[in-house]
Parts: C-alpha cells; sequence; structure tokens
C-alpha cells in the first residue's frame, strides 16, 4: 500500500534530516523544507521533494505543500522541526534575535499548521508534530527568549489539540533535552558556548538526533486513534 506525504520543516541538518531518512525508510514520500536545498538533496531520499524555503515567509510554505499535495497526494503529517536557539541574558543580547527566534521557532511552526490544517480538517485525520525543546518545559540560564517561544509551542499545541480533536488531527510535542546538532552554533555569545559545551561534557554525553527521530516516528506510527500528546526526552545524565 503506498504511504501518505510527510512534511519535515527544517530538514538540512541535525533532527530534521534524521527524521527525514527515517520516515523515508518506513516507505512515506516526503516534503523536505529548509533554505539550504543542495543539503537536503544530498540527502539522496527517494520520492522526495526539497524545496528551499523560508518557513517564516507563509506564501511560500503554502505554494511548496500544493506542489507536494499534487504530486503525492495529501499530507498525512507535517513536522515543525525547524528552529533556532540564540542564547544570550536579556540585559544585552541584541533584539534582533528575539524576533528571528519568535519568527522562527513560533510563527514557523504556526504557518506550518496553517498551511496542512483546512486539509486535514475537511478529511478528517492528520497529524500535526511539533518539536519543542525540554526548554518549553523548564527554564535554563541565558535561555529567556528561547525559552519563551518553546513554551509557546506547548501552549500552541497544547490548545489545538482541544480544537481539532473532534476533527480526528491528532497533535503531538516532542520536546527532546540536548541533542549534539548545528543548533548552539548559532549562538553569538563565545562565553555562553564554551559553558554549553562545558555543561554537555559534565553531564556525560547529550542525545543523537536518530534518537529524537525513532520517537517522532514511534509517535506517528500508533493508530490514528491514540495521540501520544507530549514526549519530553533527554540524555539520562542531563539533569
Ligand atoms: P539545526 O541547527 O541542525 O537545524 C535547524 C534546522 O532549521 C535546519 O535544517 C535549518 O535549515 C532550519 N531552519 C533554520 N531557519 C529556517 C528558516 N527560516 N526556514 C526554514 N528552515 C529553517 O538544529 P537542530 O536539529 O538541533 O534543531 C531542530 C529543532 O530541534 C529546533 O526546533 C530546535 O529548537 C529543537 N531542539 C534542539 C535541541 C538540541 O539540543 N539540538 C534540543 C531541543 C530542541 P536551513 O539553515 O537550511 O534553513
Amino acid at each position: 500500500m503506498t504511504k501518505p506525504l510527510i512534511i519535515i520543516t527544517g530538514a538540512s541538518s541535525g533532527i530534521g534530516a534524521a527524521i527525514a531518512k527515517s520516515f523515508s525508510a518506513a516507505g512515506h514520500p516526503l516534503l523536505l523544507l529548509a533554505r539550504r536545498v543542495e543539503q537536503m538533496e544530498a540527502l539522496g531520499l527517494p520520492n522526495t521533494l526539497c524545496r528551499g524555503v523560508d518557513v517564516t515567509d507563509r506564501d511560500q510554505l503554502i505554494a511548496a505543500v500544493k506542489e507536494a499535495e499534487d504530486k503525492f497526494g495529501p499530507a498525512d503529517a507535517i513536522v515543525n522541526n525547524a528552529g533556532c536557539m540564540l542564547l544570550g541574558d536579556l540585559s544585552v543580547q541584541d533584539p534582533s534575535e528575539w524576533d528571528r527566534m519568535i519568527d522562527l521557532n513560533v510563527k514557523g511552526v504556526l504557518n506550518g499548521i496553517h498551511a496542512v490544517l483546512p486539509g486535514m480538517k475537511a478529511r478528517k485525520g492528520g497529524s500535526i508534530i511539533n518539536v519543542s525543546s525540554i526548554a518549553g518545559r523548564k527554564t535554563f540560564p541565558a535561555h529567556a527568549a528561547y525559552c519563551g517561544t518553546k513554551f509557546a509551542v506547548h501552549a500552541i499545541s497544547e490548545n489545538l489539540r482541544e480544537e481539532v480533536a473532534a476533527d480526528n488531527v491528532r497533535v503531538m510535542t516532542i520536546a527532546p533535552g540536548a541533542v549534539q546538532t548545528e543548533l548552539l552554533s548559532h549562538t553569538t555569545s563565545q562565553d555562553i558556548i564554551d559553558g554549553y559545551e562545558q555543561w554537555k561534557k559534565e553531564m556525560g554525553g547529550v542525545l543523537d538526533p536518530q534518537n529524537v527521530a525513532d520517537t517522532v516516528l514511534f509517535v506517528y506510527q500508533q493508530p490514528q486513534n491514540v495521540n501520544i500528546r507530549e514526549v519530553l526526552l533527554a540524555a539520562t545524565g542531563q539533569p
């Protein structure tokens, strides 16, 4: 039987690339979205459309979803994974960094939801899987703006879950602890980067992106009447 289309944002590196490989191995056609299209194409996945879309641009996102649905049929899930983490104390952080995180981590998720929800409601089925963070459940030093965006992802997801439960649309939030990816490299303070790297060593290592991909695939593969609303996973040694 042909498997349905899955959309994954932020699939050019880290967790998103691992999620893409896992869903492809499970036989799904994919729409992969991020700005670095060549990195998504380099994954070499079959039945996969890679589009250089900035998910803060709602029109670009909607156009790519339409193109993929015309080719592969309706999307059964979107994994809203694209995000950035720009750590800093609010007293010194450049406000443009808050703007970037709010635009991507919050509005990017809302844009992804907006692009697929009318179709899922009309078809009475689908899954929206939002990648948040442990920083969406507890706070950490120099994380105020990032935590704000990730707490928002939890709130949006839970409220949306209530809104669309009767339409048979599942909404799930995946909240990882620290994972070995490019994410930290975008923070501009070298002191914060050094402190974070030290913290990772002290806890004895972090998750691999594949650990998160396995979790996303697991929640998706449950029967449609089972909604694993939230998963918080972290390295065993993470406090
Ligand atoms: P990466 O930096 O490796 O991946 C981020 C992805 O987001 C990239 O594919 C990037 O692609 C994409 N992206 C960034 N900006 C945009 C944009 N404007 N439009 C479209 N795509 C964009 O980090 P991770 O894999 O770690 O991060 C994935 C998610 O996991 C994020 O939401 C992050 O907050 C979350 N997370 C990560 C943790 C960690 O410790 N690594 C822990 C908890 C949660 P491109 O640059 O090509 O656009």
